[in-house]
């Protein structure tokens, strides 16, 4: 389907700057903002409610099965699961585990895929997480992947965190984040990967209003948004 507004994708890893860049773009050019991530954290909550592992023999049965009675609705920064308001959890580290071990399974992945496609299939969306550019939309007309030194993304993610009121420890923080890392990028399914036509953007000596300019700037010299 021809799309008369664009679809932003931005990819990468965790602390890299995606979810504030993405937000402040769309903003700029009046574009739907949607954080993939939290749909995934939400899904993982309803697996753990309903008692699933991730490593469970046969999940992949129990994970279909619950899926369909998992309703999740993000509305600017209120994520809703099921009716019940889950915004204030979903930012905690043990979702953030979760989340990366049921987002390498068929079924979670397959059911993210579709509804994250039929949110952007109209364009006038930018829209991040780890697959947006390689799987959910290949055919995104930007693709930007963003990055960061480790140290940095760490200390961005320990700020994040404190920001919301979750104590953590710098130290831990930084091997969580290198292990959610190295298991989205090696999985099987739609690991994290720069996809090959992806403007790659290494934002750590940069602010984020500096990033933001960036790809404002880039977007606005190929399109008329
Ligand atoms: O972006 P965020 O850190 O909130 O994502 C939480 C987890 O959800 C990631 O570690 C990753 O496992 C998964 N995810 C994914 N694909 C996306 C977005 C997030 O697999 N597009």
């Amino acid at each position: 389907m021809k799309r008369t507004r664009p679809v932003i994708a931005i990819d990468g890893p965790v602390g890299a700057g995606k979810s504030t860049v993405a937000r402040e773009l769309a903003r700029a050019l009046g574009f739907t903002y949607l954080n993939t991530g939290a749909m995934y954290r939400a899904v993982a909550v309803a697996l753990r409610d309903a008692g699933v592992k991730a490593d469970a023999p046969g999940v992949e049965k129990r994970v279909e099965s619950v899926l369909q009675s998992v309703h999740v609705e993000i509305d600017g920064e209120r994520i809703t699961l099921n009716g019940r308001d889950i915004s204030n959890i979903i930012s905690d580290p043990e979702v953030s585990d979760l989340a990366s071990r049921f987002s390498a399974l068929a079924p979670v992945r397959a059911r993210m895929r579709e509804l994250q496609r039929a949110a952007g299939e109209k364009g006038g969306v930018v829209m991040e997480g780890r697959d947006i550019g390689t799987a959910v939309f290949p055919d995104a007309e930007f693709k930007f992947y963003l990055d960061a030194q480790v140290e940095v993304r760490a200390e961005r993610r320990w700020a994040e965190l404190r920001k919301k009121g979750v104590a953590a420890d710098r130290g831990e923080v930084l091997s969580q984040l290198i292990e959610r890392d190295r298991r989205d990028t090696a999985r099987e399914l739609a690991p994290l990967r720069r996809a090959d036509d992806a403007i790659v953007i290494d934002t750590t000596g940069l602010s984020i209003t500096e990033v933001v300019e960036e790809l404002r700037t880039r977007v606005r010299s190929r399109s008329a948004v």
